[in-house]
């Protein structure tokens, strides 16, 4: 997220002055991690969480589905404009052609998808999209689902042009781009606190071998799931209320390649009653550094760090008197997700390789090792003197547009781009709108409702594959 909202900032003025503090060793270490994420680009083609089943059997509304898939043109559109600029390299090092599948079983289920699949394959940016209850057809594009299956009901559907993406490599071209144009990276740097002065400026104590002051006119929080501890240190008062609800995730992932030559797409299914929606369990196609493996997953648990490397004292040391009403009526009106989550945990290695068999049905636990992937860090929001829980993601900022932060871990890394450009907005909306024809140049369709225009949205799918060398 830092990276990208350097790389806009650097895009409207060359000449502004950054410096990146990072408190691991190295950049994208944390959720942008490949391993420590799932590495699919976001575009709704297969995740039904954004575009739930209507209530009465009738049609489903695709309007979410049709956003986050929008967001995610404006993410590829940025990326193309930086590979042609040689700020990103080789595509291939970052983004690779996945077809997306969505699996289902069971009489309802597959109603449900037949109906998805008739609204969605109707809108200009799902255009392609396959449907089928056919088993040949289905062993065909997924042998290691088909394969020993029991099952009368099932359908899926496809779409080829999904992808998978190594959002580390992706940091690390940024970061690196950054820094050849003069930005500072200061790692093994910790930011502990954030005080401002008289005139809005910032001050940040960074910790450290030799602990100092820095001053900054403005603060961009980058901190993954530690952001809510900095911006409640910042204490802006916008902040209050709101708190963070951890979520670990697990992946069982095989290298055997005979499995990885016999399976090539992302394939997500529906979530388990009770679980939440970022829990949906899928079996994907993952290529990390020129490899591939397959991946199953996630088991989702109960963990109290905000971060992967952070520490069990987050979650009670978040705790305000500001948002404890907001806990309290969370953990109360999510004790369904609470018991879900520590059952995930107590499930054993052969429970896992049960659900894992529910997509590969002659799974051999020998071939599948339990890794831990990154902590996500769900939005606990302020509403009213209570809290909900939200699995999308929030820009935090201050009144003076001095500060901001982000909240929230989905749809995550696909989208971080609309997200920046929020953050942008907020930090500098007087300037914001003179922006907008250097941004044009970044992202064509910026502000354009694409999928409205099937011309253009063709087009800029066109656009972006050749340059990314993605399938069109
Ligand atoms: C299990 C899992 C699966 C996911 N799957 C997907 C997916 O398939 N597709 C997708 O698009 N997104 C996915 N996401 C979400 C995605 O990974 C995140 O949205 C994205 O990586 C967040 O980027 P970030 O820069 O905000 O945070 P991070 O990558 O976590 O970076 C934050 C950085 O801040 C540093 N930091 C924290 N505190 C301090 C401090 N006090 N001082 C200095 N440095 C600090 C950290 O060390 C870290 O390097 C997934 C996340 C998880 C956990």
């Amino acid at each position: 997220m830092s990276a990208t909202l350097g790389v806009l900032l650097k895009a409207i003025n060359p000449a502004i002055s950054l410096v990146m503090f990072e408190r691991l060793d190295r950049v994208a270490s944390e959720s942008s991690n490949p391993w420590n994420n799932a590495g699919t680009g976001h575009a709704a083609l297969c995740e039904l969480n954004y575009m739930p089943d209507s209530k009465d059997g009738s049609l489903p509304d695709p309007s979410k589905a049709i956003a986050i898939n929008e967001q995610f043109q404006v993410s590829r559109q940025f990326w193309s404009a930086l590979v042609k600029q040689g700020i990103l390299h080789e595509p291939a090092s970052f983004i690779r052609t996945v077809p997306h599948m969505t699996f289902v079983r069971g009489e309802k289920d597959c109603d449900y998808l037949k109906r998805r699949h008739e609204v969605l394959s109707q809108q200009p940016l799902f255009a392609g999209m396959e449907y089928s209850t056919d088993l040949r057809k289905i062993a065909e594009w997924i042998p290691l689902v088909a394969d020993g299956r029991q099952d009368t009901k099932i359908a899926v559907t496809r779409t080829e042009q999904g992808t998978d993406v190594d959002y580390g490599s992706m940091t690390e071209q940024m970061v690196g781009w950054l820094v050849s144009k003069g930005m500072t990276l200061e790692t093994n740097v910790d930011v502990k606190n954030l005080y401002q002065f008289g005139d809005g400026k910032w001050q940040v104590w960074l910790g450290g071998s030799t602990p100092r002051f820095i001053h900054a006119d403005k603060v961009f929080v980058g901190a993954g799931g530690y952001a809510l501890k900095l911006l409640q240190k910042a204490a802006i008062p916008e902040i209050r209320g709101y708190g963070t609800f951890p979520v670990s995730g697990h992946f069982l992932r095989t290298d055997n390649p005979d499995l990885v030559s016999r399976h090539k797409a992302k394939v997500y299914s529906q979530a388990d009653v009770g679980a939440p929606p970022m829990s949906v369990p899928h079996l994907d196609t993952r290529v990390v550094d020129g490899k591939e493996s397959l991946l199953f997953g996630p088991y989702a648990g109960l963990n109290p760090k905000f971060l992967k490397h952070g520490s069990i004292l987050d979650l009670p040391g978040s705790l305000k008197w500001h948002n404890l009403l907001p806990y309290l009526s969370v953990a109360i009106k999510n004790l369904g997700l609470v018991r879900y989550l520590i059952g995930e945990i107590m499930k054993s290695k052969k429970q896992k390789i049960e659900s894992l068999r529910a997509f590969i049905p002659t799974a051999d636990p020998a071939d599948w090792t339990y890794y831990e992937a990154g902590q996500r860090a769900q939005v606990i929001k302020p509403v009213g003197q209570s809290g909900t829980l939200q699995f999308g993601t929030e820009v935090i900022s201050s009144t003076d547009g001095s500060i901001a932060g982000l909240l929230g871990a989905s749809p995550g890394a696909s989208v971080s781009v609309s997200v920046m450009l929020d953050v942008l907005q907020k930090m500098e909306p007087s300037d914001f709108d003179s922006y907008s024809k250097q941004l044009r140049k970044l992202i064509p369709t910026y502000n354009l409702d694409l999928n409205a225009d099937a011309a253009l949205a063709k087009k800029t799918m066109a656009a972006t594959a050749k340059t990314l060398k993605l399938k069109a």
